[in-house]
């Protein structure tokens, strides 16, 4: 497998979720820990920026806020100074029946993510549910990124949108094969674009989400919104771009009742699962609050 900061690999791998034969480092690849462009021209970002890097970096901060702040709440300072912004972007999913010991597992029989047969949250189900949990995977998307891939089964490189690296499977939740390395993100310009991101958790000092929105507009100089984009994280297995609720927000100002709207049409595709922290009713109507309130603060209106 491959390694970059190790912060989500090393703790899969101490509770045998990973068995790695052998680990490919990619730390001392200084090609994939830079930053090039301009907000302007669009910036590239090489995989193995941590998360630190990115969330400080001034063009990240200025041009495409909601990325630095995504990137300046995963997890903790010490996890961040270590965690790429690649190694983010693969992150396994997760699961309450997975995320777990060993022989936590095993007392339980194990689940068809690793070493058993059935899901334990469906059990009939012939798939697994584990959740996408990346908190800057759903604004890479919001911001219409695309990613090189590089390596086999092409044997050279590929460039895709972010969204089409991820696949509605807890398992198989990547697209990219297994040897391919993650070398670059692209963002195109930001010509305006305004961002946010609010990730809900229990603990604000380093839990993982359990619903992340990401919103990305442009309003033209009368308020009248051009673009939109709202992406949700940890609702699903791969992260959720709700199209018919940007669709809401096109052509129109964004009233209170326009944000409404947009908001309870972009809670619909968002189907969680009793598999992550916090009740499941409370995160599903947390979802259209919580698209309401980055809509708020990407188009700079009054929050509450
Ligand atoms: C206590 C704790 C809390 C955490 N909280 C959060 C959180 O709130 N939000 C969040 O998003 N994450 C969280 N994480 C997960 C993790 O810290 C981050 O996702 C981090 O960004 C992972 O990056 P990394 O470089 O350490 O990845 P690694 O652990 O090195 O790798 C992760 C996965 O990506 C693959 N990979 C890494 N780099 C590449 C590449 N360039 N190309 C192809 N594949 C690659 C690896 O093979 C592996 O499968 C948390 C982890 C812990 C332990
Ligand atoms: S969703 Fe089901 S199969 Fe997937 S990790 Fe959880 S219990 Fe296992």
């Amino acid at each position: 497998m491959i390694v970059a900061g190790g912060t989500d690999l090393y703790p899969n791998m101490k509770r045998r979720q990973f068995e790695p034969k052998t680990l490919v480092g990619l730390r001392a690849v200084s090609e994939l820990r830079r930053v090039e462009g301009s907000a302007e021209r669009g910036l590239t970002i090489g995989a193995g920026m941590t998360l630190t890097q990115i969330s400080q970096h001034p063009v990240v901060a200025q041009a495409y806020p909601a990325l630095a702040y995504a990137a300046g709440v995963v997890s903790t300072a010490q996890l961040r100074n270590m965690g790429t912004i690649g190694g983010n972007l693969c992150l396994d999913t997760r699961c309450n029946y997975y995320n777990q010991s060993y022989h936590w597992r095993k007392s339980i029989g194990f689940c068809m993510k690793k070493d058993g047969d059935i899901c334990l949250v469906a059990l009939s189900s012939p798939r697994c549910w584990a959740v996408s949990s990346s908190d800057t995977a759903p604004v890479m998307i919001a911001l219409g990124a695309s990613v090189r891939l590089v390596g086999p089964p092409s044997g050279g490189e590929r460039v895709i949108p972010a969204q089409a690296l991820y696949r509605d499977d807890g398992m198989e939740y990547l697209t990219k094969a297994p040897h391919e390395i993650l070398s670059e993100i692209m963002l195109p310009p930001a010509d305006g674009l305004r961002t946010a991101y609010l990730k809900l958790r229990r603990r604000g000092a380093f839990d993982f989400p359990i619903l992340g929105v990401a919103v990305a507009l442009r309003l033209a100089g009368d308020g009248t919104c051009t673009h939109a984009k709202i992406v949700l994280g940890a609702v699903a297995s791969y992260p959720v771009e709700t199209q018919h609720a940007a669709s809401l927000l096109i052509g129109q100002k964004l009233t209170p009742e326009v944000v409404e709207a947009a908001a309870q049409a972009a809670a619909k595709p968002a189907k969680p699962l009793d598999n992550t922290d916090m009740l499941l009713s409370y995160r599903k109507k947390m979802t259209p609050v919580y698209v309401a309130r980055a809509l708020r603060q990407a188009a700079g209106l009054a929050m509450n």
